[in-house]
């Protein structure tokens, strides 16, 4: 299912800014049109959008000069631009892309390809957004930013070494990750611990998984990894 998206169109030339607003909202999104980079400025300051399409040749305030005030605000710093480019000026797209651009369309463009970038785009800031640091795998989620772990929607405690083992194996499901691996990963570069450390503190996380403690398996000579547990 597919969110609606609040999308900023930045572009002077009356007839582009309709054909884009029209396009947007035909496909699913909220399109609204200003004019001018002051303009712009004024519609994100009052409701921020999830994307901005920006030309960069505006009268007065250029896109550029736009993208920079936007990239400079901590407020405003992470919504995705896309900027509209004169064909063939590469100055331009470099400038566009120095100032904070998250992509770049060169005119004349076609609207398919316009919007194909326009998905890609939100997908990758939604995909980076949402990387909001919840990892799951099966019945086992984790928490990155808060430290906490839950098994079958249960709270289970962790020492924060532990949580750094569970967290670096849930990140890369099905991969083997070496003992050597895992301790500069949880324990931190440079610590001396025997790889004999990590065996101890992986059988401590598979006690407190419980009847799930077996998706930790162990791969022999190597290291671990995490699976989904068996059906
Ligand atoms: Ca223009």
């Amino acid at each position: 299912m597919q969110e609606i998206r609040n999308i900023l169109v930045v572009e002077d030339e009356l007839d582009l800014a309709e054909l884009l607003r029209y396009n947007l909202n035909v496909s699913g999104h909220k399109a609204e049109v200003v004019h001018s980079g002051a303009a712009a400025i004024e519609s994100v300051a009052a409701k921020k959008p999830d994307l901005i399409i920006l030309d960069i040749m505006l009268p007065e305030m250029d896109g550029i000069e736009v993208a920079t005030k936007l990239k400079r605000s901590a407020e405003t710093s992470t919504i995705p631009i896309i900027m509209l480019t004169a064909k063939s000026a590469d100055e331009d797209q470099i400038r566009g892309l120095d100032a904070g651009a998250d992509d770049y369309v060169t005119k004349p463009f076609s609207i398919k390809v316009l919007l194909a970038r326009v998905d890609a785009v939100l997908r990758r800031a939604s995909k980076e957004a949402g990387a909001s640091s919840i990892v799951e795998l099966g019945p086992v989620r984790i928490d990155l930013d808060r430290h906490e772990a839950s098994c079958v929607g249960e709270g289970i405690k962790l020492t924060l070494t532990e949580f750094r083992l569970l967290a670096a194996l849930m990140q890369a499901p099905g991969r083997v990750l070496s003992r050597r691996g895992l301790i500069s990963n949880a324990i931190g570069p440079g610590i001396t611990v025997t790889e004999r450390t990590i065996d101890v503190h992986v059988a401590a996380i598979r006690k407190k998984l419980g009847d799930y403690g077996s998706m930790i398996q162990t791969v022999r000579g190597v290291g671990y990894r995490i699976n989904e547990p068996d059906a």
